[in-house]
């Protein structure tokens, strides 16, 4: 009997904040490698003054599993970018790519008949 293998997910981000001047400036980034089962669902914005701020990867990353597609690359921005409180919006946005392992990505489904021959 062969068990659900994980899709293995390499992510990878750029973070990036405003400036006071018309630049904008690399705070942080980050890479990790997760599974279909425990990939990460917020990544934490790491803008001092942002109050539960954070960029909903998650979402992101159930749409890509969805879809059969291999990668993508996109940006969000934080969760409190549409804030109600004008002075507590936050810009930040991070720019990031999702790349998906499928380890039986060349192989079609088993029919049911075929596990129960022995
Ligand atoms: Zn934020």
């Amino acid at each position: 009997m062969t068990s659900h293998r994980p899709v293995y997910i390499t992510l990878e981000w750029q973070e990036q904040g405003p400036l006071e001047t018309t630049g904008r400036r690399l705070w942080r980034e980050g890479r990790t490698v997760c599974t279909s089962y425990d990939y990460p669902r917020r990544l934490s914005c790491s803008n001092p003054e942002c109050e539960d701020g954070g960029f909903e990867i998650g979402e992101r990353i159930a749409r890509l599993l969805a879809s059969g597609k291999v990668s993508e690359q996109n940006s969000l921005v934080c969760r409190n970018a549409i804030h109600a409180d004008r002075a507590k919006r936050c810009l930040h946005t991070i720019i990031y790519s999702i790349t998906c392992v499928r380890p039986y990505q060349r192989h079609k489904p088993k029919a049911v008949s075929d596990s129960n021959a022995t």
